[in-house]
């Protein structure tokens, strides 16, 4: 895995810190329970896309981009690390927002990552609920072209093969640590969305020959969609790597209990585990993805899933601005 013969700029701060969770380990009397702070990355409030965006940008820039476009949910952390990126690389961000939630409180439309947008300089345009949300972003694009833009389109949640590398690249920093730490990893648990986390990690792993198991925390999809939409993209990322076949389906594993009412929608369990971590190990975790990602951690280790004697690493992949744009839920729910 010759990472080096891929184009990247330099956008995160690595590596991101590893430790160890003595509050929560102690609290739940399970495995040994350590987070990798991918909200570390530093970019306008970090998070687990600047990894990617590492790897997007530069392919933006080799093509001569003077314009990325991107797409996701009002509060997409994604859009507004893009947003940042861009900024930083001096070119011009285009982003189409997806009304998921129907919420119309100003914190949520306007406030946490949507300011960040805006103070990255980001032209945003806003849309329904749409099913093809990847569609309607090129149709954006055509009209940039049009306009005389050299246009570079980055699919929702920079889930691509190019975008996982970032997350190839994590995996390899995390068994990298462990090593130096002398810690034996038995799974890696973070919440999944657009997959590229997830299927960067998993063509990672493979190609280390690392026996660490992962699951994703699914925030949107049943699990045989996300597991399917996992699976083909690390394929296609270990396609790119020149390692096909590498990664097998039964790699793949994904658990989409703790949604909830859906996408944007903190469950009661996601609101319980935000204020456990904040309150045990002081972290704060993000009302979309982390929390869900965290309260299905804590759910399988208190069913004996994880087990006494093992070592689980979460992944924490970012968010928490997005903690603002959701104040209400936590002042109502006790
Ligand atoms: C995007 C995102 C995820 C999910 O990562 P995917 O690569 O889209 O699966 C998890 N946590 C946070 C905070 C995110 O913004």
């Amino acid at each position: 895995m010759n990472l080096a013969r891929f184009p990247r700029v330099s956008l995160a701060h690595l590596p991101t810190p590893l430790e160890r969770l003595d509050n929560l380990t102690r609290a739940l009397n399970g495995p040994e329970i350590w987070i990798k702070r991918d909200d570390c990355t530093g970019l306008s409030t970090g998070g687990n896309k600047t990894r990617k965006l590492e790897f997007l940008m530069a392919a933006a820039q080799a093509e001569g981009a003077d314009t990325v476009i991107t797409q996701g949910a009002t509060q997409s952390n994604h859009a507004r690390q893009t947003a940042a990126a861009a900024a930083k690389l001096g070119m011009g961000c285009h982003l189409l927002l997806e009304d998921r939630t129907k919420k119309t409180e100003f914190d949520y439309t306007q406030n946490a990552n949507v300011l960040f947008d805006a103070l990255h300089g980001a032209v945003i345009e806003r849309c329904a609920l749409h099913p093809d949300m990847n569609g309607e972003m090129m149709k954006i694009a055509d009209r940039l072209k049009a306009a005389g833009h050299k246009v570079y389109a980055i699919p929702g949640g920079g889930s691509n093969p190019i975008g996982a590398l970032g997350y190839v690249d994590a995996a390899m920093e995390l068994v990298m640590q462990a090593n130096t730490a002398r810690l034996k990893i038995d799974h890696v648990v973070h919440a999944t969305g657009s997959a590229g986390t997830q299927a960067g990690l998993a063509a990672g792993f493979a190609g280390l020959h690392s026996d660490i198991k992962l699951l994703g925390v699914g925030v949107r999809a049943p699990r045989e969609r996300q597991e399917a939409n996992v699976f083909q993209l690390a394929c296609a990322t270990a396609d790119l790597l020149g390692m096909s076949g590498a990664v097998k389906r039964e790699h793949i594993m994904a658990n989409c209990d703790y949604v909830g009412e859906g996408y944007g929608f903190p469950a009661r369990s996601t609101i319980d585990a935000i204020r456990m971590l904040a309150k045990l190990e002081a972290i704060l975790l993000d009302p979309v993805y982390s929390g869900k990602g965290m309260a299905g951690l804590i759910d399988l280790v208190r069913k004996g899933y994880f087990k006494k004697g093992e070592t689980v690493v979460f992944i924490h992949t970012g968010g928490q601005i997005g903690l603002t744009a959701y104040a209400s839920d936590f002042l109502t729910n006790g």
